[in-house]
């Protein structure tokens, strides 16, 4: 769909974007201009990233300003100022101390989005431990392997989920030291062999002076997945703040009064880089919500949080705009100035619904786990051509390559041509490797730029158009899934012989995952059959890694190495001709 582009004047616009004009600059110079936004630590000790998120205001003049409101599932809420983050952070930093935890040791959380889990990221990182972030939603199979893979030593988690979800692994995770647990509504808990969240930081001082801190120390794993193999742990740097800071500024357009909402769950990194790190260095207002998608909901928030800065994702877009336009009538949005959207392709009429809706367009935005923040975007000051990704991060040189059989790659050059988004590595956020796989991590990089797996085409005015993956993995309602991780939960199956995951588009969640099984002989393909798959893999897998879909057929396509033909069952199931789908095999 060809919409017109929306032309921008920052004369309508209610506040002067923190970007008058976009115009590109050079990338060092970029890069330490913003570093000079930040305060480092006192007496020169480095760059922290809860340093400059908390500290730096709870001792300053923003102490008194509401730094996170919470809001609870079913009513209820709590507010933080910076200065009282501050404290609470501190104590869970001295609490991590006190258990012998300390610089690079790895502290996972599996929680929903309770305050306790805002409360942890940051004290984490103030105790200069290593934060990972794990989806609540995940089922006991891939926190089991993300917790080995990270090494964890300490996992904060809520009651309800260790019971469900952790208790049983414990004996296969060696370094798993220790579990706090959070209880129902933040009460306490008495489970043996893990610690009680209030108790242990009623025990701590709220005192903390962070250690000194290198750019280049680890700050953050987030697990991502990729086509095959195990998750991969990207690992990012405290150095990663310049980015995630200035981008709020620039490509969210952060101003001092601003009240930010960000509806991604800190599962996932949109929800670690931008639901926690950004808006709090910017000393904004942010907003947690607990609850779930409900589009009523959600407006009632934006409306009486006054919310001023909303991020989301196209998959809600396209819940709200299922929901109908009459549902966001019901109120009034006279504070919300800009609304942004992240995670898979906005579609042009995603973007023009949010015009009609709130009288402001969505503004689309790029990147990814291993980029660590935006990188793409469309800025405040900036035309939108709907459908379109935006112009470059300024300090960030993105181009389009097509990889070479020896390993290098051809930069593109024509207009429009469609290749492989690159991008030229050195911004602040990149991550640094891939835990443990060397190999994997090398494999991201030739000929000077990072490869980012993303197949793109750029217009002659600069403008990024999404295209599509370049490789097999999965995008379902943001969320990224490696067909791998399902294709060996299903085979864990005694009834499995072969299996083959896809994403099969889906109007509203983008792609839903979609297993080909083949059954070992002695077993019936039947319904029922169909069903304890979806079963078997839902409970080891957990909902949103699950497939949706199970079809059983005769054989599932593979190469003569068994490599699982994942483009052919995709024609297939897409109605590509046959004719067609030599080209798709997917190469051994
Ligand atoms: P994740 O690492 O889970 O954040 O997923 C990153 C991937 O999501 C990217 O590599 C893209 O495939 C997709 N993605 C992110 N933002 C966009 C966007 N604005 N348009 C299209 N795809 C996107």
């Amino acid at each position: 769909m060809a919409v017109a582009t929306i032309v921008k004047s920052n004369r309508d616009l209610p506040i002067a974007p923190n970007l008058a004009a976009y115009e590109a600059v050079p990338a060092e110079a970029f890069w330490a201009r913003a570093r000079r936004e930040l305060d480092g630590l006192p007496g020169g000790a480095g760059l922290n990233i809860a340093h400059e998120a908390v500290d730096r205001h709870a001792a300053g003049a923003r102490a008194d300003h509401l730094a996170l409101r919470w809001l609870g599932r079913h009513g209820g809420r709590r507010d933080l100022t910076f200065a009282e983050l501050g404290r609470e952070t501190s104590r869970f930093a001295n609490a991590l101390a006190g258990l012998g935890l300390g610089k690079g040791d790895l502290v996972a959380a599996l929680a929903g989005r309770i305050p306790e889990l805002y409360v942890a990221a940051l004290g984490t990182l103030k105790n200069r431990s290593v934060f990972s972030p794990l989806f609540s939603a995940f089922g006991p199979e891939p926190i089991r392997t993300r917790l080995a893979l990270g090494k964890a030593k300490a996992l904060l988690t809520t009651e309800l989920l260790y019971e469900r979800k952790v208790a049983a692994l414990r004996g296969s995770l060696p370094h798993l030291e220790h579990v706090i647990l959070v209880g129902e509504g933040g009460g306490e808990t008495n489970v043996p062999g893990t610690h009680d969240y209030r108790r242990l930081l009623e025990a701590a001082s709220d005192r903390f002076e962070i250690g000194p801190t290198d750019p280049e120390d680890v700050a953050l794993v987030h697990f991502t997945s990729g086509t095959t193999g195990t998750p991969k742990g990207a690992v990012h740097v405290h150095g990663a703040i310049v980015s995630h800071h200035i981008t709020g500024k620039l490509a969210l357009d952060l101003h001092p009064d601003d009240v930010f909402w960000c509806t991604a769950d800190p599962g996932w990194v949109t929800g670690t880089s931008y639901g926690i790190i950004s808006p709090l260095s910017n000393g904004v207002t942010m907003i947690a919500d607990e609850g779930d998608f409900e589009a009523g909901r959600w407006y009632a928030i934006l409306a009486s949080e006054r919310v001023s800065v909303w991020y989301t994702a196209p998959t809600a877009i396209r819940m709200m705009m299922k929901a109908g336009i009459e549902l966001v009538r019901e109120h009034e949005y006279p504070a919300l100035r800009f609304m942004a959207s992240v995670g898979e392709p906005l579609h042009p009429a995603g973007v023009v619904w949010g015009e009609r809706a709130f009288g402001l367009p969505f503004h689309d935005n790029w990147w990814q786990t291993e980029t660590g923040g935006i990188m793409i975007a469309n800025f405040a000051s900036m035309d939108i051509r709907p459908g379109s990704m935006g112009k470059p991060v300024y300090g960030v040189e993105a181009g389009i390559v097509h990889r070479r059989e020896n390993g290098g790659v051809d930069e593109v050059t024509a207009v429009g041509e469609q290749g492989e988004l690159a991008l030229r590595p050195g911004w602040p956020s990149m991550f640094r490797a891939y835990i443990g796989e060397p190999a994997r991590y090398a494999k991201c990089f030739a000929d000077g730029w990072y490869l980012t797996g993303d197949l793109v085409r750029c217009d002659a005015d600069g403008y990024f158009w999404f295209v599509g993956r370049a490789d097999d993995v999965i995008k379902s309602s943001g969320h990224l899934i490696g067909p791998f991780e399902v294709e060996s939960t299903l085979l864990e199956h005694p009834a499995v012989a072969q299996a083959g995951v896809i994403g099969k588009p889906d109007p509203v969640a983008g792609e839903i995952v979609k297993a080909f099984v083949a059954v070992k002989p002695g077993y019936e393909p039947s319904r029922d059959l169909e069903k304890e798959l979806l079963a078997h893999a839902r409970v080891r897998l957990g909902a949103v890694v699950a497939p949706k879909e199970i079809e059983l057929v005769e054989e599932v396509p593979a190469t003569r190495s068994g490599k699982i033909m994942r483009r052919l069952l995709k024609a297939r199931e897409l109605g590509l001709p046959e004719g067609d789908v030599s080209t798709l095999e997917t190469p051994e």
